[in-house]
């Protein structure tokens, strides 16, 4: 069968390994959709959390996990699954590829598909559990303004999750015009492009721009501010936006470059930082109805699907913020 192997930096290859043959305790999926991830990004680009997140298939490292497809066969002790039921996974890896096989404990990684929601839409289910935690870490209440510093799939992720289920104030930057122009489709109140304006200026005219005790560099009003770009500069803009009392900062990129961090704006502003990293299993399915709902349209932030022999190139795509909020990579 056919599979994407990361080679090294920048070099993404199609390669030919033997189908996976399906064990008593698992079942074996022909892939239909598998999105590339931010973190298969971090793999491509610096050879970043390679091994957390490629599987080894004949020596050969095969990246994804966004991935759904449809059962085609299963071992003899699987009862919880049948051939011809569409799932989407999250966790397991070795995605971009034909067949891709699950067994053991594993297998409680993988949902059926709801009615109605295609294998595609479907395949965003795992970028869109990273946010449904990072929501429920700090839930914005009604009354309160959010700034999301960072428009792919994560930071609209959230942003869909905030809007459906509160009526918080939302504020979100990002350097990629296509990506502010998908935010304001997803309703954010206020879009910021970097480029133009400078966001802490634009967010303190916005909210109010505030003395914090004892210090020379005054707040901005946000209750919550989470980093989804995962650069230096918006980690510490972050700090910067929330407000002089209890604000809290959530962190919800991966850095490829250290940050410095003024640690005053912490203790003075009586700050929360809060890491989100993964999510619990009722968190996924939690983001599985809300896709199945409809109240989220997830289908819209696909901006390519490529087919899985030009992997290469989805993932030059999925680099280029001005082009892509994300790429699938189609198996038919
Ligand atoms: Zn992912």
């Amino acid at each position: 069968m056919k599979a994407a192997a990361f080679f090294g930096k920048k070099d993404i290859q199609i390669v030919e390994v033997n189908k996976p043959e399906v064990e008593s305790d698992g079942v074996l999926i022909k892939m239909k959709a598998c999105g590339i991830c931010g973190s298969d990004l971090h793999v491509y680009t610096s050879d970043l959390l390679t091994e957390d997140s490629t599987k080894i298939i004949d020596n050969y490292r095969i990246i994804g996990h966004e991935f759904t497809g449809e059962i085609v066969e299963v071992g003899e002790e699987v009862k919880e699954f049948k051939a011809g039921d569409g799932v989407t996974s999250i966790h397991n890896k070795g995605g971009m590829a034909e067949y891709i096989e699950v067994h053991g404990a594993r297998l409680q990684n993988l949902f059926k598909i709801p009615e109605g929601v295609s294998f595609e839409t479907a395949a965003t289910l795992e970028p869109f559990c990273n946010p449904t935690h990072s929501f429920h870490l700090r839930e914005p209440k009604d009354n309160e303004t959010v700034a999301i510093f960072g428009a792919g799939i994560i930071g609209l992720g959230y942003l869909q999750i905030v809007k459906t289920h509160t009526k918080a104030k939302t504020i979100i930057v990002d350097v990629s015009p296509l990506r502010l122009e998908m935010a304001k489709k997803c309703g954010a109140d206020v879009i910021i492009n970097a480029r133009e304006e400078d966001p802490l200026k634009k967010i303190k005219k916005i909210t109010g721009d505030y003395y914090v005790r004892y210090q020379k560099k005054t707040a901005g009003c946000c209750d919550i501010a989470i980093d989804c770009a995962g650069i230096p500069l918006t980690f510490q803009q972050c700090l910067e936006v929330l407000n002089p009392d209890n604000g809290t900062a959530i962190i919800a990129a991966i850095y490829e470059d250290e940050v410095s961090i003024d640690p005053n704006m912490i203790i003075f502003k009586y700050m929360s930082i809060l890491g989100s990293m993964g999510y619990f299993k009722s968190e996924a399915k939690e983001a599985l109805a809300l896709i199945a709902s409809g109240k989220v349209d997830r289908n819209m932030l696909i901006t390519h699907k490529l087919p899985l022999k030009k992997a290469g190139e989805g993932f030059t795509i999925q680099g280029n913020t001005n082009e892509s909020v994300k790429v699938m990579l189609i198996n038919d």
